[in-house]
């Protein structure tokens, strides 16, 4: 086997811990305490290394980054690596002094997270009373601060009637780019997907939306669409390919080639506490297991679009089908393809709304 050329990006999840209690929330549904985080100087050794090892890009996410107090100092690290760092926050509780002290640190980009364009929509997603203003806030901080600003909106049953809400949203925010990210569905939004998925025309309708909005607002808003697995013919290029481009350290040092990996059960992960992380990104069993093209089933090995999508996602294809190396049922080739499409059709039609809140 050759080793890998460099990664591109690191999702370092500083910590579990959040303010919000979003149902479709990506970490695990077993949530790490704050006993099991890194400490700093763990994490700036890390850090460290993965500059050594190439990385270009550190996106600083959690549950919320910003409840780390040493933030800044993590920053400051990367920085002085001339490493770019995106901070990945939900926009609770934090004021312009300490975005003004991250940006000092060499902070270079804010991604906000908005649940809903309206105050209602908001609070019943992030169960978090006075939410939606605190957000407002924080994304007009950011841009007093110089910063730019990318609004995240993930959108499911509850928000997708206010995909064209969430557009004017970004442009009254002067954000610079409007992430429409349509749940995955892995995890805590696995647990709640009955709840979540959306109606076929909802999607159809949002499509529309956003492709005439993407030509009306060339040059004054990015967009970066995140389409619906359950409604796909082929699927996405999941992490751009499994630890090809990019992987993830979790709270407690744990390195996964994607965020979701822990739901595929039978694989180990090493930790970047205890092994350098070189060795992990070029000869972790767990992340050879399913790098390049070997390990594909002969549908995708043999089909043209596999250098596109990389077989899409493998945390989806065992959820839905038990095995990680079968073609994701996103797609149209596969014999589970149906099955995806039925529970989105089933479930939004019948519209249960009980949610299982993401909490520890
Ligand atoms: S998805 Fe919601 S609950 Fe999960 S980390 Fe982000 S803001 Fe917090
Ligand atoms: S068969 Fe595999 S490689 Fe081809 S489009 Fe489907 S998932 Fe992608």
């Amino acid at each position: 086997m050759t080793a890998p050329g460099p990664p591109i990006g690191i999702l370092a999840e500083l910590t579990h811990r959040c303010p919000l209690q979003c149902p479709y929330c990506s970490n695990p549904v077993e949530l790490l305490k704050a006993n099991r985080e890194l400490s700093t100087e763990t994490w700036i050794d890390i850090l460290n290394q993965a500059a050594d090892l190439g990385v270009l890009q550190v996106h600083l996410s959690g549950g919320e980054p910003t409840l780390r107090q040493d933030l800044e100092q993590l920053v400051s690290a990367l920085s002085s690596r001339s490493v770019y760092t995106n901070l990945i926050t939900a926009g609770i509780n934090l004021s312009k002094a300490r975005i003004q002290a991250l940006k000092d640190a060499g902070l270079d980009h804010v991604q906000l997270s908005i649940q809903g364009a309206t105050p209602e929509v908001t609070e019943l997603i992030g169960k978090h009373k006075k939410g939606f203003a605190q957000k407002m806030q924080t994304a007009e901080h950011v841009r007093a601060c110089g910063l730019p600003l990318t609004v995240n909106a993930p959108i499911h049953r509850h928000n997708i009637h206010q995909v064209a809400d969430f557009i004017e949203l970004a442009l009254a925010l002067d954000a610079d780019r409007l992430e429409i990210a349509n749940v995955q569905y892995y995890g805590w939004a696995y647990l709640n997907r009955a709840a979540l998925l959306p109606a076929l025309e909802d999607v159809e309708r949002q499509v529309e939306i956003v492709e005439k909005a993407r030509d009306r607002l060339k040059g004054i808003l990015n967009f970066d669409f995140v389409t619906p697995d359950y409604y796909a013919d082929y699927p996405k290029p999941c992490m751009g390919g499994w630890a090809k481009d990019a992987f993830v350290i979790v709270p407690d040092g744990t390195v996964l080639p994607c965020h979701a990996a822990q739901t595929i059960s039978g694989l180990s992960f090493e930790n970047a506490a205890e092994t350098p992380l070189t060795e992990i990104w070029e000869t972790s069993p767990t992340f050879e297991k399913y790098r390049g093209f070997d390990w594909m089933s002969e549908t995708c090995k043999s089909c043209p679009r596999k250098e596109l999508d990389h077989g899409g996602c493998r945390c989806q294809a065992f959820a839905v089908t038990g095995d990680a190396a079968e073609t994701d049922p996103a797609c149209i080739l596969s014999p589970h393809h149906d099955k995806l499409r039925n529970v989105a059709v089933t479930a939004s039609a019948e519209a249960p709304d009980d949610f299982s809140y993401r909490r520890l």
